[in-house]
């Protein structure tokens, strides 16, 4: 197989085709500690995009309850088991010589799903490892929501109520996880697919199915990972998430041929996404572009961690992880960057509490931001350490420099007039 660099697992891969990138790429980070868990997102996309017949299993967007939850059932237990049994007890990760702990500092040193199916190539001809979900694990989008780890899915017991829970890592925890294709730098869905109907757009590395050249072999479904690619038996073919393309390409009216944000990032209640396209190199690597927000969170400020990196696809949707949860889960499903993220998300600097501001502030797409700086408002202390908090704005443009956004830190006190007080 051809080999490709991989900078979230700091090595070159081996990948069924040779390297070949675009010019941009559509990135997201969603920052996890605001997740309400609303789902308005997934009704988003399903009133958008998926709403008629023989689309009932599909849910381009979805949010699960971590850990038990999944969509389909079990998907990322399922697939971390075939991994490890391919390569017992050598999935493991190793810090470069002389790096700091940020999620580029390390070197993954197991078998992403395109090794391990060169490993088991004697047991059978699979170009990716991967399976097939049944319909039963199909059929619960929602299955265990809001089902804490203590109590086991039952009701926590008194004693665990009575004590209370704080940081660190709290004893009984859940977290919401919304879900949608990461449009992967190393798609699996595109290297599996023998009639080639999956394709990587150059100018914006949207990936989609060609619904003409699909014959509904579910090699694609088989292959993903993160099952983001849907079969819809009435159709015969496979569908997935578009990353609301026509809204990337500004063809929504709202935005006045300016690139927007997709459905599900622009309804967000929890205000926990953003959304933009960032530039590559030749090579793919990110061009440096300090004052892109989404530059900035990943690899400035190393907050934003991809969803299981060991997989091998590079994937383009980003997390904050939440900080009530212990930190070796947080590890498997984000990679060891997770110890900075949370010592960075703990005690935010000035900058990044200006940039977590941006979040959903505009549907149009942020490409460069500046800070005002402001007035202290006031100190004190987090966890041992000092904070401070200033009264900074921060602006957000659009690709023609053009101001889109503008949103002080402090956010504004609104009195309700006397003659409303007891009115809606
Ligand atoms: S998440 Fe899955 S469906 Fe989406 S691009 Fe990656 S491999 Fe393909
Ligand atoms: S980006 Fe668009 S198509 Fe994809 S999940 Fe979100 S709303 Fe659905
Ligand atoms: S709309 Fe936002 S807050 Fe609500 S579930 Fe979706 S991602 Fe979470």
């Amino acid at each position: 197989m051809p080999e490709v660099y991989n900078w979230q697992i700091g090595r070159k891969m081996s990948y069924p085709y040779k390297e070949q990138h675009g010019d941009k790429q559509f990135v997201f980070v969603f920052n996890l500690n605001r997740c309400l868990g609303c789902q308005t997102c997934t009704m988003a996309c399903k009133s958008t995009w998926t709403f008629s017949k023989g689309q009932e299993v599909m849910w381009w967007n979805n949010v699960e309850t971590k850990p038990y939850g999944g969509y389909p059932r079990n998907w990322d237990l399922k697939i971390l088991s075939l991994m490890e049994k391919i390569n017992p007890g050598g999935q493991i990760w190793e810090k470069k010589v002389g790096s700091k702990d940020g999620a580029d500092d390390w070197t993954f040193d197991g078998k992403t799903i395109f090794e391990a199916a060169e490993r088991q190539e004697a047991q059978g001809p699979q170009r990716i490892l991967g399976y097939l979900p049944s319909t039963e694990e199909w059929k619960t989008p929602n299955l265990y929501e809001d089902v804490p780890v203590r109590g086991g899915g039952r009701v926590p017991d008194k004693s665990s109520v009575a004590e209370g829970e704080s940081l660190p890592s709290h004893k009984s925890w859940f977290f919401y996880l919304p879900r949608i294709c990461n449009h992967c730098t190393y798609p699996a869905c595109l290297a599996a697919c023998p009639r080639k109907a999956i394709y990587k757009r150059k100018e914006d590395g949207i990936v989609l199915v060609d619904q003409k050249r699909c014959r509904g072999y579910r090699k694609c479904v088989e292959a993903c990972p993160y099952k983001k690619p849907m079969y819809r038996p009435s159709a015969r073919v496979t569908e997935k998430c578009i990353a609301c393309y026509p809204r990337i390409e500004g063809k929504d009216p709202e935005t006045e041929g300016q690139p927007m944000e997709t459905r599900c990032m622009a309804s967000c209640i929890g205000q926990i996404r953003l959304q933009g396209l960032v530039k590559l190199g030749k090579d793919g690597k990110w061009i440096e572009d300090r004052y892109n927000p989404l530059y900035y969170l990943i690899h400035v400020a190393k907050v934003a961690l991809p969803l299981y990196p060991q997989f091998g696809l590079e994937p383009n949707g980003y997390y904050i992880p939440p900080r009530w949860v212990p930190t070796p889960y947080l590890k498997q499903m984000f990679g060891p960057g997770v110890d900075h993220a949370l010592d960075k998300t703990l005690n935010p600097d000035r900058e990044l509490l200006a940039v977590l501001t941006l979040f959903r502030k505009t549907n149009r797409i942020i490409y460069r931001y500046k800070i005002v700086k402001g007035d202290k408002v006031y100190e004190t202390e987090v966890r041992g350490k000092k904070f401070t908090q200033y009264n900074d704005t921060v602006i957000g443009y659009d690709q023609d420099d053009k101001v889109i956004v503008q949103s002080e830190i402090n956010e504004p006190l609104h009195v309700r007039p006397d003659i409303h007080l007891n009115s809606i």
